[in-house]
């Protein structure tokens, strides 16, 4: 026997067929008489669905999102249809799915006539996806006999009030999943839970953030003691690289916690990156699984880090970024200007990706979304025009098309020449490398290239990553510690 929390993202649970393997999957592990939390996320391409909802009410679009409630509604009401045997099961559901409907119709009408959804008004809407599915899914287990009962976890995470992007005050939080829920399992039922939601402490609705699920999944998982965390979605694990950039990609067994946390960082899209964070000091194994082929073992993420001859995981690529860099020849030991320049950044809402500065301080780059691009250009240049005026700084400078490339594996630390080894790689194959950076946790090397170069690079690197994975399997590693 052993606790569990497992995690259904959105295409696990976005059609009728989905669900119906989800139902089997739980069933399969509650007959192995383990304790069960699960987390799921609002059906796929709902949170897209209300977030244009929100858009089309605060544009006063009434049909618009009118007719979004309904396609919502008609989304789960399939599921009902196809998957619900009992009428008195299908009646209440269908009163309760009725009721949040109709709530989330009220909510905008209010923001229409406010003309402007706020970030705390965006989170309400956008929490009726979590809000919806969690109670058609459970719905369904019931039918089938399973010992459900669905929760939302804003009465269970208690977080900031950091809107859209909220983080979690962890003593309460714990005190709450722990009073709320430990005796739920220990009577022998599966608690079926929103992702994606918490509240302040005085109640108001926050969501932690796009693709927050996962996130959710590992604070119940960290709260409960559990023995693994299983995040189920729709491919077989954690990948080499992006199969779209290389086909030859493949699936790594094992991936520690820091080597993750730097793939999700730089582009992998399988896990959100805070996901890590509440289960890593307690050494909670976190697997990653694939709803569709449950018969393949996923990829592995713990603590401990293998250290392989060839020392490289993974490649990832992040495309629409773009490079800025702060020039010029009086920036030589003045202290201020780089703090200056990423304080304006913050300020003008981007986050930055990579920094990189050359030893002679002449200049120093950094990385944005190209949305944002000339906005923060002009937020700096506002910033440093006293430096500019002076000609201490010549330019603030955008380029546009290049990618960020990051290679990610703990066994760098401490091997010498991993570097060296990718960069005379990128030299051979005539890869021109425009700025560099290493992680302080040296799992990682970041790096600019001309995003024409993105696929040779990645593919001739990618090569790395494939001979530590058969190098793994060879040692008998692949299915890890
Ligand atoms: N439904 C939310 C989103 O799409 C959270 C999640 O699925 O993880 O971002
Ligand atoms: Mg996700």
């Amino acid at each position: 026997m052993a606790r569990l929390t497992m995690k259904f993202g959105g295409t696990s649970v976005g059609s009728p067929e989905a669900i119906a393997q989800v139902v089997e999957i739980v069933k399969d592990h509650l007959a192995q008489d383990n304790e069960l939390a699960v987390v799921l996320s609002a059906m796929s391409g709902v949170t897209d669905m209300l977030l244009e909802s929100a858009a089309a009410a605060a544009g006063g679009e009434r049909e618009r999102y009118l007719a979004i409630n309904a396609a919502i509604g008609a989304k789960h009401e399939a599921v009902i249809d196809e998957l619900i045997a009992a009428r008195s099961t299908r009646a209440a559901i269908r009163a309760s799915l009725g009721a949040l409907l109709g709530q989330h119709r009220e909510l905008c009408e209010a923001v229409s006539i406010l003309g402007e959804a706020t970030p705390r008004i965006s989170d309400a809407l956008v929490s009726f996806g979590e809000r919806l599915s969690s109670r058609v899914v459970t719905a369904v287990m019931a039918d089938r006999g399973l010992p459900v009962q669905q929760f939302d976890s804003n009465r269970f995470i208690v977080t900031d009030n950091m809107f859209q992007n909220a983080d979690p005050l962890w003593e309460e939080t714990e005190s709450r999943i722990v009073d709320g829920l430990l005796p739920v399992l220990g009577a022998g039922i599966a608690p079926i839970i929103t992702g994606f939601i918490g509240a302040t402490p005085d109640g108001t609705l926050t969501t932690l953030g796009r693709g927050g699920s996962d996130f959710s999944a590992a604070i119940f998982a960290a709260c409960l003691a559990c023995d693994e965390l299983i995040i189920w979605t729709d491919v077989d694990g954690v990948m080499t690289t992006d199969p779209r950039l290389d086909q030859r990609a493949r699936v790594l067994p094992y991936v520690s916690y820091q080597e993750i946390g730097e793939l999700a960082f730089y582009g992998a899209k399988v896990l959100h990156p805070k996901t890590v964070q509440p289960i890593i000091s307690r050494d909670i194994p976190l697997r990653v699984r694939n709803t569709f082929n449950p018969a393949h073992n996923g990829t592995l993420i713990g603590s401990r880090a293998l250290a392989s001859e060839t020392v490289i995981k993974a490649v990832t690529g992040i495309k629409d970024v773009s490079m800025l860099t702060v020039s010029g020849p009086g920036m030589l030991g003045v202290p201020g200007i780089a703090g200056r320049t990423f304080l304006a950044t913050a300020n003008a809402g981007a986050s930055i990706l990579m920094i990189s500065q050359a030893s002679s301080e002449q200049s120093f780059c950094f990385t944005v979304v190209d949305p944002l691009a000339q906005h923060v250009k002009r937020a700096v240049e506002q910033e440093l025009r006293r430096e500019i005026l002076h000609k201490d700084i010549d330019s603030v400078d955008v380029m546009s098309d290049i990618v960020i490339i990051t290679v990610v594996g703990s066994g760098m630390r401490g091997t010498p020449g991993v570097a060296g080894r990718v960069f005379s790689l990128l030299g051979d194959h005539k890869v021109n490398v425009l700025a560099i950076a290493q992680g302080s946790s040296e799992c990682s090397i970041s790096f600019i290239v001309a995003e024409d170069d993105l696929e040779r690079a990645v593919g001739e690197l990618h090569n790395l990553a494939l001979e530590t994975v058969e190098n793994d399997r060879v040692n008998g590693w692949a299915s890890a510690p």
